[in-house]
């Protein structure tokens, strides 16, 4: 009996699992009080065409109070499964209609779009679309100037009740790209129904494509579908001009990555527009 009684508890305090599970007990319980207590902001990240930035991704930061910066990949996915992200999302969403809504009285930011991220959990509301339409109302922002980047993740749900609430957003003239495109679940038949405008490549293709035939094929696959498909093509993760040049070779014409801009805080990214400087 002490025997298995031993045995259970070196299963229970095996250190490392109980501190991993401790530190995610305590990340989530921080998680559920950072939107009230103001510890998120946007950075903006810059999308290039035609060696001009045409417009900015908005990328979600979360100051902890002890921790420091924490990034996105360490607590998206845990917002996704506890569903705070439905409200973290809707302040994101206000946060860059309120955004849009500024830029629009400066000439030289005025015909900027902004992309906001939507994980599958906020996308599935039922209210969803009425979500963005109130953001968008509240603050006067044209919706013109939005895009959602939505995930293939997306696809496991409901294509037709997808499909219904792109369109209805679409009438409104906003924009839907297809985000890390190629890493997910995309059904090439579902991918045609979906109204989609833009597909973005995978920067984990992007990262390798001049090393990785592999990598180069895809990469070159995905501008073809995406045009065929009639859809503008962006590829991110774009660090080296070498890299920039090969997916242009192949008919990419829009670029986000490290090469033109870091995500960075909002004045940063606004000075970089209104220097005006010559691109990459
Ligand atoms: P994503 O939407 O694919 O965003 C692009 C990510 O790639 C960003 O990471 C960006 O900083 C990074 N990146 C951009 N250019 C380069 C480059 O040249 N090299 C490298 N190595 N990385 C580059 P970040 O900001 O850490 O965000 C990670 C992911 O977290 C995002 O991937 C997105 O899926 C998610 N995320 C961020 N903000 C939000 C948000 O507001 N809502 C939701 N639902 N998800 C978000
Ligand atoms: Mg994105
Ligand atoms: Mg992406
Ligand atoms: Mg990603």
């Amino acid at each position: 009996q002490a025997k298995e009684a031993g045995r259970d508890a070196v299963r229970f305090y095996d250190p490392q699992i109980q501190s991993r599970v401790q530190a995610r007990a305590s990340l989530e319980r921080d998680l559920r009080h950072a939107l009230e207590r103001g510890q998120f902001e946007l950075h903006y990240q810059a999308q290039v065409q035609g060696g001009r930035i045409t417009g900015a991704e908005a990328l979600l930061r979360w100051h902890h109070p002890v921790q420091g910066y924490v990034a996105p990949t360490r607590f998206i996915a845990l917002a996704e499964q506890t569903g705070l992200i439905v409200g973290i999302g809707d302040w994101v969403l206000r946060s860059a209609c309120a955004q849009l809504a500024l830029w629009a009285g400066d000439p030289l930011l005025a015909p900027l779009t902004l992309a906001v991220n939507i994980s599958p959990r906020q996308f599935s509301q039922s209210d969803f679309a009425a979500q963005v339409l109130a953001a968008l109302a509240g603050s006067g922002a044209n919706a013109r100037r939005l895009e959602l980047e939505l995930t293939e993740g997306l696809l496991l749900q409901d294509v037709e009740d997808t499909i219904a609430k792109m369109m209805q957003l679409k009438a409104y003239g906003l924009d839907f790209s297809l985000d890390d495109f190629g890493t997910g679940y995309s059904s090439l038949s579902y991918l045609k129904r979906l109204p989609l405008d833009q597909l973005k490549i995978d920067q984990s293709f992007v990262r390798d494509v001049l090393l990785d035939p592999n990598d180069a094929a895809i990469a070159r696959t995905i501008v073809a579908l995406g045009h065929s498909l009639g859809l503008r093509v962006i590829a991110e993760g774009v660090e080296t001009v070498a890299q920039r040049d090969f997916l242009r070779q192949h008919g990419c014409e829009a670029w986000q990555g490290y090469l033109f801009s870091k995500p960075v805080p909002l004045a940063q990214f606004e000075a970089l527009v209104r220097a005006g400087a010559p691109l990459p």
